[in-house]
């Protein structure tokens, strides 16, 4: 039912409650009206022939009383009158004449209890009012009752009955019933139809007003308010319509702006505010990120928050982060959240067998079964590919069990994006600072780390490979008569040899071990989780491919040779590097003194400064 319907059902509903009350309150004062007229006209009438008949009796005329009560009984609406003797005045007078003897219980009940009755009997045609009303001997009325009665005061002398008829009461009582329905009836016409020709263009406004709002929720606003009304309701729908008109210029703009957001992001809502506050939270969240990855200070850590965001924001349980390098094109795992990979490593040694990587485009197993040649079938996974410049990306790879629970991981991959997007200039930044840094710890002829290097961070690894029970062997390298090269040959010859050392060292050391220029035909070479006898088989191995190298200077083939001091760290005589560095050292010069391309491991014997260090 609409707002107007209602209004008008209300306003009938009072009316006709109006009606029926005042309809009711007439009816019931017109039968109380009626009645109560025609007792007092009955009480009269008893009276009227009370002081008759003790007129005829005082003038000895009691036998012509008959023609007294016949003229009485034709008092207008009395229908029947009668008057009965109590057996008192019988028992004086004698019986009277046939129609004063008691009629009824009505007449019996009154003679006895002196008390006044009153009945009315009325069906569909007629409505009649009996009264009996009792005639009680008194002493002190004129004349004076007990002076002719033989009775005493309070005594029932007789009774007198009449019947009236109430009809025309309740007709003109019907009538004016119907005369007050019939107006009710057309006030009620008119008050519904003044209701209804006032309020309608009010109700027509509101559901207007309603239907415009309702809209507005979803993000509607082009409805626009009309009204037949003046005044106030016009300026009602003109302000609502020019409102309207603002929120949508200004919605209109706003979700455009958000659309750029919206479309790279699995947010969707038909609600326009809400969906812009899912954005412009999400568009927070990204930015603190942003914030505070630009002053995290490595690589290293920026990946760490990474891994905390996919874990924590997004709730992925089993995800891994890869790293490639694009020049190399090695894979290397960043992290894995449950040790657990899916992906083979073969990966790992060419990221080129990795489908994501390769493709540059993300790889849905929901796609096509075994999409990846590389990555398990048993399970559901998907693994993202993002590029951050030409030497880097980054590989996001999540399983799950079932296909449902990774295409759910699957909505959320917009939004990591917008992340690794926010990211991208960081890392980029971090990797320039990176390969700054790695160029001031590399030696600029033969890329092998510098003493700088081994400086800076040959504590730091010395207490780590104490900690994790890791062993280093050092091996300490010196060309024999480098000196001679430059002085017969040239300084660049003297480089070329020196180059192709480092090449020989880089070739023959596995990619945990570390080589690295120490001074000028100087090398230290740092051999990770070593044997002495492996120690010495890597020396003799690098020993052998020097001296087996031919150099060409002008018309000259020339040989060289190199000496290696070896020491191992940790021992009980060095628990630090640089002491063991020093003992490789000694063993060198043991080696030069005792003919040269020759490898020495370190003894005591050899070392007689031990309270220097
Ligand atoms: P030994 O067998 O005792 O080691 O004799 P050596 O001639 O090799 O003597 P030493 O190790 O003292 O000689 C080092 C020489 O290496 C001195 C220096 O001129 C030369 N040198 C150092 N750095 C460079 C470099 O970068 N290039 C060239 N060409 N020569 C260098
Ligand atoms: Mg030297
Ligand atoms: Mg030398």
């Amino acid at each position: 039912m609409n707002a107007n319907r209602k209004i008008l059902f209300i306003v009938a509903l009072m009316l006709i409650g109006l009606a029926v009350a005042t309809i009711t309150n007439v009816a019931l004062n017109f039968r109380d009206y009626g009645y109560n007229n025609a007792i007092e006209k009955s009480k009269m009438t008893a009276e009227i022939v009370r002081d008759g008949l003790t007129a005829h009796m005082v003038n000895g005329i009691m036998d012509k009383r008959e023609f007294f009560l016949a003229n009485i009984a034709n008092i207008k609406d009395v229908q029947k009158l009668w008057i009965v003797r109590s057996p008192n005045v019988v028992a004086q007078h004698g019986e009277g004449m046939e129609n004063e003897h008691p009629r009824d219980a009505i007449d019996r009940k009154v003679l006895k209890e002196g008390v006044i009755v009153r009945e009315i009997s009325e069906d569909s045609q007629n409505a009649i009012l009996r009264v009996t009303i009792p005639y009680i001997a008194t002493a002190y009325g004129n004349p004076n009752c007990l002076a002719c009665h033989n009775a005493k005061e309070g005594d029932v002398l007789g009774a007198i009955s009449m019947e009236f008829n109430i009809n025309d009461i309740r007709q003109t009582g019907a009538m004016t019933i119907a005369k007050i329905f019939a107006i009710n009836v057309i006030f009620i016409i008119i008050a519904l139809w003044v209701t209804n020709h006032y309020f309608k263009p009010y109700m027509r406004l509101f559901e207007n007003l309603q239907n415009g709002i309702k809209r507005a929720r979803t993000g509607d606003f082009s409805f626009r308010f009309t009204t037949s009304l003046k005044n106030a309701g016009s300026e009602v729908a003109d302000q609502m319509n020019t409102l309207f008109q603002k929120m949508e210029e200004t919605f209109g703009g706003i979700k455009h702006n958000l659309n750029t957001f919206a479309s790279s992001s699995n947010i969707s809502c038909s609600d326009p505010l809400s969906m812009a506050g899912i954005i412009i939270q999400e568009l927070s969240d990204v930015y603190k990120f942003k914030k505070t990855i630009e002053l995290d200070g490595s690589k290293d850590a920026i990946y760490a928050r990474f891994v905390y965001v996919i874990a924590e924001k997004f709730g992925f349980k089993h995800f891994a982060l890869y790293e490639v390098d694009k020049i190399s094109k090695e894979r290397k795992l960043i992290h894995i959240s449950d040790g657990k990979s899916f992906c083979l490593p073969i990966a790992d040694a060419n990221a080129m067998e990795c489908r994501a990587y390769r493709t540059a485009s993300d790889v849905y197993s929901t796609d096509f079964p075994n999409i990846c040649s590389n990555c398990a079938n048993e399970i559901q996974y998907s693994c993202i590919p993002f590029n951050i410049n030409d030497d880097l990306a980054l590989i996001l790879s999540y399983s799950a069990k079932d296909a449902h629970t990774i295409e759910v991981m699957n909505l959320s991959l917009a939004s990591i994006k917008n992340y690794f997007e926010a990211a991208k200039a960081v890392i980029e930044s971090r990797t320039l600072m990176d390969k700054l840094r790695d160029s001031s710890l590399r030696d600029g002829a033969t890329r092998l780390y510098n003493r700088r290097f081994l400086e800076e961070f040959i504590d730091k690894s010395a207490e780590q490979a104490l900690r994790s029970h890791i062993t280093y062997a050092v091996l300490m390298i010196d060309i024999d008569y480098f000196k001679m090269v430059n002085d017969t040959y040239g300084h660049d010859s003297g480089d070329i040899v020196i180059k192709s050392l480092a090449e020989i060292l880089q070739e023959s050391i596995r990619k945990s071990d570390l080589a690295i220029r120490y001074g000028g035909e100087e090398f230290v070479v740092l051999l990770h989780n070593t044997t002495p006898e492996g120690a010495i088989n890597v020396a003799e191995k690098i020993r052998t491919r020097f001296h087996e190298k031919k150099f060409r200077f002008g018309n000259d083939t020339i040989e060289k040779t190199l000496s290696i001091g070896i020491a191992h760290f940790p021992t009980t005589q060095a628990d630090s590097i640089w002491k063991v560095i020093k003992f490789a050292d000694i063993a060198l010069y043991e080696g030069k003194h005792t003919g040269r391309n020759r490898v020495v491991a370190f003894e005591e014997r050899m070392f007689n400064g031990g309270d220097e260090f």
